[in-house]
C-alpha cells in the first residue's frame, strides 16, 4: 500500500510528508517522536505547563494580532475559582464557542499577569502522555492519526533483537515497541519503550563497530613526509597553535608515520580550533603523496572549509551535490587520477561513483551529524585508510568508550589565547524589547547579530517564534535589513546568504538551528535564541559557539517564557562544553543525553539498574558480533542495520 492511499492523506498532506522525508508506510511507522509530554491531570496552579480540568467556560473577547493569529480570552472555573485564560490561536475557537462548558486544558500560569496561557485543548480526557513529532506544518494530532491508520496495513515485523536478549532483559517485543512508542498510555509503557530504545542504540552500534574492528585491516603503509615541511605549513597561519592543538597534531602525525591504522575521535569544544588540526593532518598525507577526503555535514560548512583550505593547500577541490554535471565529472576524474589532492565535500563524497585513486586519510567533521553507516562507507571501501572523526559535542569519557566501540580518543581542551567567555543571559520573553537598545549599540559598533528561532513556519502551537514573525518583529525595532536562512532554502541560496553575512553585507541573520554547526564568522558577536527552553544543553552550547570566535566581547541571550529552568540557568554559569556534558549526562541519563531529546522522561523513569542497561549492551554486542562472523551472517545483519538507521539517535 502506498502512502497516498492511506485514509486522511490528500495531495497537500502527501507533499508535506515527503518534504519531511516520509515516503512510505514504513517511514511513517518508523518515525521517531521528538518528545513526550506528560498530561497527567494536575490540581494545582503551576508556572510550568500541565493539564488541568475547568468548568463554566465563557468567551470574553477575541482580538486579531499582527501576524494573522487571533488572541482569544475566556474565563472558566478552576478548583472553584474563576480565572482568565488566553489562547493565541483561532484553531481552538470552536471549542470555546461550542457547547463544551467543561474542558481539559494544557496550560501554564503566568503569575505576574494572573492568567493561564493555553497551549492545547481537549474535550475528553487525553492519555497521560502526548507524543510530539515536530514535523513542520503538520500537527502532532494529525501525525498520530496517520500512524494509527498506517498500523492497519502494517505487517507485524519480525523481532529484530536476538531472542535470548529479549528474554534476558524482559524487553517488549519489537512489534509492541513500535506501537507503544507512538501510543504510550502511561509512564510504564514509556519506560518499556525507553529501556529497549537505549539498549538497542548501544547494542547495534557496538555490533557494527565490533564487526568493523574484527574484519578491518589493522596495518597500513607507512607514510613518509618531512617534519620541516609541516613546520613551515603551520607557520603560514596567523596564530600560534594552542598547547592542545599541538599535542593532538603531534599525536596524529606520529601515527600517520606508523604502520598502525588511525581510528581516532577528536573531541574539542566549539571554537577550540579543530579545523587547523584537520588541515595539518591532511597536509601530512598530501606531502606523503596520498589523497584526503574531508567530509562536512552541510553545504555551508563544506564551502567554508573549502574557502579556508585552498588558501593553504593549492590542490583542494570541493565536491557537493549541487555542482553542475560537467564540474562534477571533472572533479570525479581528478579524484580517480591525481595522487595528492584534498577533496572537501558533503555526503556527495560517499556516493558510489566517487573512486579515489590513493586515499590515505578520511576526515569527518561534526561527525555526530553522520549516521554510523555513512561514517564507515569509506573505511569499508578503502580498508587501509586512516580516519579522524571530529566532534564539538563532547561525550564524557566513560560513555564515549561504550558508545563508540573502541575508538581512540583525543581531546582539545584549551581555547586560543584571548578568548573570552560568551556572556550568557536568560531573559523573559515579555522582556525581549528591553534588549533592543543593546542590540542597536552592537550594530552601531559594526558588529553582527544572529537570531535563532524554532520554527520555519507557524504551526499549531503558534506561541512559538517562526522565521517571518521573528524577522518582522526585529525589523520593526532595529530598522535594518535582515537576512533569513533555514533548511528549506536551496543549497545555493544558503551559501549565498552566509557569504553575504560573512562579508558584512547583512547585519542581522534570522535562522533556524541550521546554523548550529561549524559556521565561523568572527564579526558576529551576539546571538539571541528565542524559545530557548525548547532546546537541549548541547544544542544551545553549539549555537553559543557561533559567537565569541574572535577577541571581541560576545553575548548570548536565552529568551524563554519561563525563567525557572535549571537547564538554562546552568548555561549562564558554565561556558565550557565538557563541564556541560557531564552535567547534562547526570541530569538526563544516557538515553536522552545521546538522543538529544528533551522529554525529561527517561531519567525520571530509570532506576539505577536501568540507567546501566546500556553498559550490558557492549558485552552482549561483542559476543553477538563474533557469532555473526563465525556463522557467516554479517550480510544479514547489515540489512537490519540499514533499516534501523542509527542516525536517528544522534541528530534530532
Ligand atoms: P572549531 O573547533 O569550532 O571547529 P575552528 O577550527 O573553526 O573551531 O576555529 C575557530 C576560530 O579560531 C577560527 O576562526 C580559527 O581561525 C581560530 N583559531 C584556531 N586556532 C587558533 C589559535 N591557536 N589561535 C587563535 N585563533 C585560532
Ligand atoms: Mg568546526
Amino acid at each position: 500500500m502506498n502512502l497516498e492511499d492511506l485514509k486522511g492523506i490528500g495531495p497537500k498532506t502527501l507533499q508535506k510528508l515527503n518534504l519531511a522525508g516520509i515516503n512510505s508506510l514504513n517511514d511513517l511507522i518508523n518515525l521517531e517522536p521528538k518528545e513526550y509530554i506528560s498530561l497527567v491531570l494536575n490540581n494545582e496552579i503551576k508556572e510550568e505547563k500541565s493539564l488541568i480540568y475547568v468548568t463554566n467556560v465563557k468567551l470574553a473577547k477575541v482580538t486579531s494580532m499582527s501576524n494573522n493569529a487571533k488572541m482569544i480570552i475566556f474565563s472558566a472555573l478552576f478548583n472553584g475559582k474563576n480565572y482568565k485564560f488566553i489562547i493565541f490561536s483561532k484553531e481552538y475557537m470552536t471549542y470555546i464557542l461550542g457547547k463544551n462548558k467543561s474542558l481539559y486544558l494544557y496550560v501554564n500560569y503566568v503569575k505576574e499577569k494572573n492568567y493561564f496561557n493555553v497551549h492545547k485543548i481537549f474535550v475528553d480526557k487525553p492519555n497521560d502522555i502526548k507524543v510530539i513529532y515536530k514535523i513542520s506544518d503538520i500537527s502532532d494530532t494529525n501525525i498520530s492519526k496517520l500512524i494509527f491508520e498506517a498500523f492497519n496495513y502494517f505487517k507485524a515485523p519480525k523481532e529484530r533483537l536476538p531472542l535470548d536478549i529479549v528474554n534476558k532483559y524482559k524487553f517488549i517485543s519489537y512489534k509492541d515497541y513500535l506501537l507503544l512508542k507512538h501510543f504510550p498510555k502511561n509512564n510504564l509503557d514509556l519506560k518499556q519503550v525507553m529501556r529497549r530504545k537505549i539498549y538497542e542504540n548501544f547494542f547495534y552500534r557496538n555490533v557494527f563497530y565490533q564487526i568493523l574492528n574484527i574484519k578491518n585491516i589493522k596495518d597500513k603503509d607507512i607514510k613518509e613526509f618531512n617534519d620541516n615541511d609541516i613546520f613551515e605549513f603551520v607557520k603560514l597561519f596567523s596564530f600560534k597553535l594552542t598547547n592542545d592543538q599541538e599535542k593532538v597534531s603531534d599525536l596524529i602525525l606520529k601515527e600517520t608515520k606508523s604502520s598502525k591504522r588511525i581510528n581516532m575521535l577528536i573531541e574539542g569544544d566549539v571554537g577550540s580550533g579543530k579545523t587547523v588540526v584537520a588541515l595539518i593532518s591532511a597536509y601530512a598525507n598530501i606531502l606523503a603523496n596520498y589523497q584526503v577526503a574531508f567530509l562536512a555535514p552541510t553545504v555551508i560548512l563544506a564551502n567554508q572549509h573549502y574557502n579556508l583550505a585552498k588558501k593553504y593547500i593549492p590542490n583542494t577541490y570541493l565536491l557537493t551535490s549541487n555542482l553542475k554535471k560537467k564540474e562534477k565529472e571533472e572533479i570525479l576524474n581528478k579524484i580517480k587520477t591525481e595522487d595528492n589532492i584534498l577533496v572537501i565535500g558533503t555526503h556527495a563524497i560517499l556516493e558510489d561513483d566517487v573512486i579515489f585513486k590513493k586515499l590515505g586519510l578520511v576526515i569527518i567533521d561534526e561527525q555526530q551529524r553522520f549516521g554510523v553507516l555513512q561514517r564507515s562507507i569509506l573505511q569499508k571501501k578503502y580498508p587501509h585508510v586512516d580516519t579522524l572523526y571530529f566532534t564539538a559535542t563532547p561525550i564524557p569519557r566513560s560513555l564515549a568508550m561504550t558508545y563508540y566501540g573502541g575508538l581512540d580518543l583525543a581531546i582539545i581542551k584549551d581555547k586560543p589565547m584571548g578568548r573570552k567567555a560568551v556572556k550568557t543571559k536568560l531573559i523573559k520573553d515579555s522582556d525581549l524589547a528591553k534588549i533592543i537598545p543593546f542590540l542597536k549599540e552592537r550594530l552601531a559598533a559594526n558588529e553582527q547579530i544572529f537570531i535563532v528561532c524554532p520554527l520555519i513556519y507557524p504551526n499549531e502551537d503558534s506561541l512559538l517564534w517562526d522565521i517571518s514573525k521573528t524577522k518582522n518583529y526585529f525589523k520593526d525595532l532595529l530598522n535594518v535589513d535582515i537576512g533569513i536562512i533555514h533548511g528549506e532554502l536551496k543549497d545555493k541560496e544558503k551559501v549565498e546568504i552566509i557569504r553575504a553575512f560573512n562579508d558584512n553585507e547583512i547585519k542581522v541573520l534570522v535562522a533556524t538551528t541550521i546554523i548550529e554547526v561549524g559556521i565561523d564568522i568572527k564579526n558576529a558577536t551576539t546571538l539571541i535564541l528565542l524559545d530557548a527552553n525548547r532546546y537541549g544543553l548541547s544544542t544551545i552550547h553549539q549555537l553559543r559557539g557561533r559567537v565569541g570566535r574572535g577577541n571581541l566581547d560576545s553575548y548570548m541571550f536565552l529568551v524563554s517564557p519561563n525563567l525557572d529552568n535549571e537547564r538554562l540557568k546552568i548555561l549562564e554559569e558554565v561556558n565550557d562544553g565538557f563541564t556541560l556534558a557531564e552535567y547534562d549526562l547526570k541530569l538526563r541519563g544516557p538515553g536522552e543525553f545521546l538522543s538529544r531529546s528533551q522529554s525529561g522522561f527517561t531519567n525520571q523513569l530509570e532506576t539505577d539498574l536501568e540507567k546501566k542497561i546500556y553498559s550490558y549492551a557492549v558485552e552482549d554486542a561483542k559476543e553477538y558480533a563474533t557469532k555473526l562472523i563465525a556463522n557467516n551472517e554479517v550480510v544479514e545483519y547489515e540489512k537490519i542495520l540499514n533499516e534501523i538507521n542509527l542516525h536517528e539517535y544522534e541528530n534530532n
